[in-house]
């Protein structure tokens, strides 16, 4: 069991996530200007959001390509239609039935 978590609480992502913090540019999913100015929870403070989830590419969690400056309200909104898609008994968008069960 590991002692950190990639893109999650290593020391390279807290780095990351502090130079995301103060970043001027538009918000990567919504297109709407950040705030660094706000900070932590507040829905429109900037946070680090990955390109490709986690989830999908546990080896670029920690991979500074990986990971674009978002609004926490749409970084989490993300992470709820995961969730919400994993609930429904979806994952991803291709659902493959197995030969041996007809
Ligand atoms: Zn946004």
């Amino acid at each position: 069991m590991p002692v950190t978590t990639p893109g999650r609480d290593t020391y390279t992502w807290r780095r990351i996530r502090a130079a995301i913090r103060t970043a001027t540019g538009p918000c990567a999913r919504c297109g709407r200007p950040l705030h660094p100015e706000l900070r932590h929870p507040h829905p429109y403070s900037t946070t680090a959001g990955h390109i490709i989830a986690v989830e999908d590419a546990p080896e670029l969690a920690d991979d500074p390509r990986n990971v674009r400056p978002e609004h926490l309200r749409c970084n989490t909104a993300d992470g709820a239609h995961r969730t919400n898609r994993k609930r429904r008994g979806e994952h991803n968008t291709t659902l493959i039935t197995s030969p041996d069960w007809a």
